[in-house]
């Protein structure tokens, strides 16, 4: 029998990560480890021996979001009297998925961590583009996970191996699987790369099939790690996005809101293009983290003063940079009272933002 540490991917190199912590501790033999399965913001829910529990975070996770515990994390609770747990160390993250917010270079937020593979799902039709699956890939090598490309909705084309060959092209070195979730075929052959005990996600443009893919590899046997049934706060009840699945043959898989979101902004859709002139002369102003607003030794106000970037440019900037905020602030309250749906609505107004500044 295998102990339920194994079940959700502890090993060896855990072990001695959390020896060494515990010890770092104190070697309080209350002191438990157990791997984050959802995120309610200041809250989390946590699986371990014990079980599913929510968890709170002290206070030094609160400040830096790359320090923060995401869904995947391995972390050591305290538990508490009133059988509640304290975050109280996060284990060394073996790889993430990071989001960098718009326009703040110093927020990289971590939507997943300690992922073996990452799915990057690309359809086969309009939205096959190469240029934007190598974007993927780069994202997913730099967070320390190894991609796999996913060439998924197989069934809308004739030759699905010309395009297999396209990516061959431009990224030799990666394994490519053509599925179609309509039609049921290349899921074996996805199912291939999940071992037991190995963390998974998938990433992709939305609309590529990556909830159907889920679904047929979880079939009727899918056992949330991370699925609660709880009270909101006007006595209904409702059932919390499962945000940690453990497949059939005992893979996991991380399937946050912020996993299903993940853009790479950048080339023919992104906003660094958008605003290329301002972010290159970004780099120049004194503070990492200028807003160019009123900050000393400016270089993006210092250019608009010497007339090489006109003022309506960087009102334009400011003007966007303002609504991303505000959805910002709406996303983060929404994700307090772990409003789902509400998160979704403004990830979505999120991405029409930005789509419209494209056209401009
Ligand atoms: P996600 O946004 O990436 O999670 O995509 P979904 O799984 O929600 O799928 C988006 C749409 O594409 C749905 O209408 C699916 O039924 C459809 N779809 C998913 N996989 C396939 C496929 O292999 N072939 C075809 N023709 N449609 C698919
Ligand atoms: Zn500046």
């Amino acid at each position: 029998m295998m102990n339920s540490l194994d079940v959700l991917g502890w090993d060896e190199q855990f072990q001695r990560e959390y020896d060494a912590a515990r010890e770092a501790l104190g070697d309080d033999d209350r002191l438990v480890p157990a791997r984050v399965s959802a995120d309610f913001g200041m809250q989390l829910e946590v699986v371990g021996p014990a079980g599913r529990r929510r968890a709170h975070l002290v206070g030094k996770f609160l400040g830096d979001e790359d320090a923060r515990p995401a869904v995947g994390d391995w972390v050591i609770l305290r538990p508490l009297e009133d059988g509640g747990a304290m975050v109280v160390e996060l284990l060394p993250r073996r790889s993430r998925v990071a989001r960098q917010a718009a326009m703040e270079r110093t927020k990289r937020q971590i939507i997943g961590a300690n992922l073996d593979v990452v799915f990057v799902v690309s359809s086969l039709n309009q939205e096959f583009n190469p240029r934007r699956i190598e974007r993927f890939l780069t994202a997913v090598r730099e967070g320390g996970a190894t991609p796999v490309v996913v060439l998924n909705k197989a069934d809308l084309v004739d030759e699905p191996q010309d395009f297999v060959d396209e990516v061959r092209e431009s990224a030799p070195e990666v394994d490519v699987v053509v599925t179609s979730a309509a039609e049921e075929t290349g899921i074996s052959q996805l199912r291939d790369f999940l071992e037991q005990g190995m963390t998974f996600a998938f990433v992709g443009s939305s609309g590529v099939g990556k909830s159907s893919l889920i679904n047929q590899l979880s079939g009727d046997e899918v056992m949330a790690v991370g699925d609660v049934r709880d009270v909101d706060n006007k006595g209904r009840h409702t059932t919390t996005h499962r945000q940690l699945l453990l497949l059939p043959g005992g893979a996991l898989v991380v399937d946050t809101p912020g996993m299903r979101e993940f853009q790479v902004w950048s080339g023919d859709e992104g906003l660094d293009e958008v605003f290329e002139d301002i972010e290159e002369l970004a780099w120049e102003c004194r503070f990492r983290d200028c807003k160019h607003l009123k900050e000393p030794g400016c270089a993006v106000r210092a250019a608009v003063e010497a007339g090489e970037l006109a003022p309506d440019r960087l009102a334009q900037y400011h003007k966007l940079t303002r609504e991303l905020e505000q959805l910002e602030q709406r996303k983060r309250e929404a994700a307090r009272r772990s409003d789902e749906r509400q998160i979704q609505r403004i990830g979505r107004e999120m991405q029409e933002l930005k789509k419209r500044y494209l056209e401009d």
